[in-house]
Order: C-alpha cells, then structure tokens, then sequence
C-alpha cells in the first residue's frame, strides 16, 4: 500500500479531473496532525473549464420540466441517506468534528435536499385573469443560469447544501469552490448526484483558494455568487460581485449572545452554555461564545460552568464518546491561544485555561494533533477585543450586566448580529426579547437556534451581505428571477393603436 497522500482533484463534466495549475495544498487530519491528501488549487483556466462546463448544461437543465428535476432530487436524497456515515466520516477526518457531529450536520444539509424536492410546488407561479377586458397576467420565476458556490471550513456538507439544491432544483447549473482545509466531501457528493441521474456539467466542483473565487467573482457567465465564511471576505465578496453587476449573498461572521436571565433553568442554562460555546471546538457561526449573566445568576451559574469545562470530554472524534474534537489546523489554533492571551492581558478573569492541553490524552496517535481544551473567562468587558471580534475557538466569555435592558442593549450594539438566545421562564421577557433584539436568528431556551429547511438561514448587521437568506423560500427567490407575461390572443384585439398609457378597460 502506498503512503503518498490522496489526491484531490476538481469535478467537471461529470468526472473528477486532475488539477493542472500546479499548485496544492495539504489535507491534515487534525486530530494526529499527519498529511492525509493533497488538494488542487485551481487557476483562472481551471475555473473557466468548470464555468463553461455548467453553462454548457443550462439550456437543456433550465428546460426540462420542474417535476423532473425533482425525481433526479428525490434518488440523490435516497443516496445521501444511505452514504449518510461515509460523509460523516469524511469530515471527520478532515474536519475534526466528533463523528456524531458530522451526522447531524450531513443530516441539516439533507434536509435542504428534502425540500428542493417540493421545487414544482415552489415555483408556482401566479395568474390573474382579466387584468383588462381580454387580457391575462402572470409572473413566474425563471433560472438565473450558472451560480456559484463558495463554502468555509466548518461545515463541509452542510454549508454547500443550503445553496446547491435549491439553485439546482430551480433550474440553474452549479459551481462550487469549497474550502481547501476538508475538501474530499464534496466529489463524493457530486458522483452520488451522476448516479442519481443529474446530466453531466449540472454540477461541478472547483477546489482551490482567492485565485478561484476572484476568477468565479470576474468570470461574465456566473450569474449569482453564494458565500459563507469570515466577515471580510464575505463583504469583499459583496462589493466585488455587486460590481460585476451579479447576484449576491454573502453570509459573514459571528458573534452570539445568550442572555441567561435570573429566573431561568440553572441546570438547562449549563448544558446549553457548554454544548454551545464547546460544541464543534467552537467552530459553528451559530456557537454560543459570550454568556450575558444578568441580575445575581452569574453567582449560580459560574461554579458550574468552570467545573464541566473541566471535564469535557476532549477526544479524537472518531472516538464515540467524545464531546469536543481538536481544532481545524495549527494556524488556527495559534490564533485562538493568541485571543486567549490578548483576554489575560486585558483584565478578564481567566477560569479555566484551554492551552497546553496534552494530545496524548485525546487518544492514541493524537499527539502532534492541534489541540486545544474547553476555556473560559470571567468578567468580560465590552472594550476587550476577545469580546468584539470572532474567535471562532472553544473560548466561552462571560459577562455580568445588571438587567434586561442593559443586556439587550449589549447585544443590540454588537457589529455582528447572527445568532442569540434568552433562557428565561417568563413569557412577557422572552416576547420582548424576540420583539427587541437585532439579530437574524433567536433562539428562546434554544441556544443555537438554526432555522429549518423551510425557513431560511441568516444573520443581521456584518453576518450577512446581501438582501435574502439561505435556502427556504429566501433561497428560491435569490436562484430565480421574475418575470412578468400579459397576453391577449388576436381575436380579442382592440381596434386601432393606442397612444396613452393602458388602463384596464
Ligand atoms: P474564510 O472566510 O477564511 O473562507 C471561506 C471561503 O472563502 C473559503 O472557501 C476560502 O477558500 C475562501 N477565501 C478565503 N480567503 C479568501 C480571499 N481572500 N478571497 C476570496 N476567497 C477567500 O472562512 P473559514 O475560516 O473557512 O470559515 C470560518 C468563518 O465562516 C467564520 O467567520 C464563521 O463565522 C463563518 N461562517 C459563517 C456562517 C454563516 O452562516 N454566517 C456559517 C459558517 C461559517
């Protein structure tokens, strides 16, 4: 058996192809931090192949009949459920999430294939009958032509399914650029769709970094660009596709409040905290990462907190019994301990300290993996800088506020505006909490409050560029537009050219 690493190519025209730029990158389980593959990097040349491949495709699949379309959905779900493990093993591998994890996000992102099922009955279209004496109109919605796709690191199955089986289902072709830290999911993903019956270019796959995405943002045929990832590249992403005169959503990063009031739950609140904040090693855009203790509750809920941070179960993913895995790669780690110092050197109150943790203790192999523990901070001020930016790591922030409004205030005056939660018994608190607070996706006693297939996925403020949300109803509109169509038939027509603007007569 060979040692050399995988090598990961593109998708194009129904087959995997080699990369031909000459550049890769490393593929690492992070758990034994070993080289597992070698993933291409693509050119503008590359990406150009893939572009024309998909709209090469178009005319055929824009035309063929909704009802079909969704039976090519329907055998592609019945294969996503049966390889439902292989994936989640997948990312595992790559990613570094514990295997149980993994199967819940294949899960949520089947789930948007489910619903891109129903697409005939989402693509209806609306009809009124004599808008004017012998005259009809209706509007119907049309695909836009090739979409592109381009995913983060965190959620390497989940992520690209809020967007391809809706823009697909609608009628669009597709290109995704995934991120090239998990990348292997994604060619597994498109040979399921081919055996399910998708034409060949409906659906390709470019892997690769900035020299993609800027040929996928420059390139006349792509009509539209979906992007999930960091804020800045999210909103670099919206000014140059905009400019380029495409369709954009852009959805960035986060940070997520749960407001923990005095009446709550105190043992639902420590087990929301700790799967939120820990859950994922803290690499969700949905992870809880600042608890806003209100009134005396701090005083119940810390002991608590710092005893299960301690014993989180901190092991290799593949492994059942783990909570937490290690982090995605030794870059962001570093970046993570360096917010962990940045928080010491600020004042907060350092409770339990992640860092130094011994990988050995993870499992065996685990040694040179990029581990980190659970770590949690104490009296978190506003002005600190672990408390305004992302730090996308198992980093958990408490904050004490004196009461209800200075809590939503605190949220409310945060840039991003993702996700948050209220845990509280009363209802007037809770309705005026959903009422007031400035962000996309609440949760009440739901710490990470993702929306279902059906209603769309997105944030508020600097989490999200652009004017609709992911897959839903949202995702329909963004991967179509309408058109509008008025007819009379010649035996109806009206004597003589009209010269004022028609009314209705
Ligand atoms: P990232 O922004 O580094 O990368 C996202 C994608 O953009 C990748 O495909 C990457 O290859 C590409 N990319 C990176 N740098 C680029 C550049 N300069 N120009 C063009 N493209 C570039 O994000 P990540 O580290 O992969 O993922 C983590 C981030 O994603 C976090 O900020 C997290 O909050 C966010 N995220 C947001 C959501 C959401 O729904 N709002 C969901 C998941 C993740």
């Amino acid at each position: 058996m060979s040692n050399q690493p995988e090598q990961i190519g593109h998708y194009v025209q129904g087959r995997v192809v080699p990369g031909t730029s000459g550049r890769k990158q490393n593929v690492t389980n992070p758990a034994k931090g070993t080289v597992i593959g070698e993933v291409a990097l693509a050119s503008a040349v590359e990406v150009d192949q893939a572009v024309k491949a998909a709209a090469a495709a178009f005319p055929a699949w824009s035309s063929m009949p909704a009802v079909r379309r969704a039976r090519i959905m329907f055998k592609f779900l019945g294969l996503l459920n049966e390889h439902r493990d292989t994936l989640a093993r997948m990312i595992t591998a790559e990613h570094g999430k514990v295997f149980t994890d993994a199967q819940g996000e294949v899960t949520r992102g089947i789930e948007v294939v489910e619903f891109a099922c129903g697409i005939p009955q989402l693509l209806k279209g609306d009809y009124t009958e004599q808008v004017s004496t012998n005259i009809d109109n209706w509007t119907l919605r049309q695909a836009l032509g090739v979409v592109a796709g381009v995913t983060p690191f965190n959620f390497p199955v989940m992520v690209p399914m809020w967007m391809f089986p809706v823009a697909i289902a609608c009628g669009n072709t597709f290109v995704l650029k995934p991120s090239p830290l998990d990348p292997s999911p994604s060619l597994l993903i498109a040979e399921l769709f081919k055996e399910a019956g998708l034409p060949d270019g409906v659906f390709n796959v470019v892997q690769g970094d900035k020299e993609a995405v800027d040929a996928l943002l420059e390139h006349p045929e792509v009509k539209a660009i979906s992007f999930v990832g960091s804020t800045p590249i999210a909103n670099h992403i919206y000014e140059v596709g905009a400019r380029q005169g495409k369709r954009v959503q852009a959805l960035g990063g986060a940070k997520n409040h749960m407001v923990v009031m005095p009446d709550a739950d105190i043992d639902q609140v420590v087990d929301a905290l700790i799967g939120a904040a820990f859950g994922s090693a803290g690499e969700r855009c949905m992870a809880i990462s600042v608890a806003v203790l209100v009134g005396d509750v701090a005083d119940k809920v810390m002991p608590k907190l710092i005893e299960r941070t301690r014993a989180l179960k901190v092991l290799d993913g593949e492994n059942l019994a783990a909570e937490m895995g290690p982090i995605v790669s030794s870059a962001a780690r570093e970046r993570i301990q360096g917010y962990i110092e940045q928080g010491v050197a600020e004042g907060a109150r350092l409770l339990v300290d992640g860092r130094g943790f011994d990988g050995d203790q993870a499992g065996a192999g685990c040694k040179d993996g990029f581990w980190l523990g659970g770590t949690l901070f104490d009296n978190v001020t506003p002005d600190m800088k672990i408390y305004r930016e992302e730090i996308f790591g198992p980093v958990l922030a408490c904050m004490r506020v004196a009461d209800f409004s200075e809590a939503v205030e605190l949220v409310n005056a945060h840039e991003f505006g993702n996700g948050t939660a209220c845990y509280t018994r009363d209802g007037h608190v809770a309705r005026e909490f959903a009422l007031r607070i400035q962000v996309g996706m609440v949760g009440i006693n739901v710490p990470i409050p993702v929306p279902m297939a059906w209603h769309g996925f997105g944030g508020w403020k600097r989490s999200l560029f652009g004017d609709t949300h992911a897959y839903g109803e949202e995702g329909v509109r963004f991967y179509t537009k309408q058109k509008s169509v008025m007819q009379r038939w010649p035996n109806s027509t009206a004597k003589g050219a009209e010269f004022a603007m028609p009314t209705a007569k």
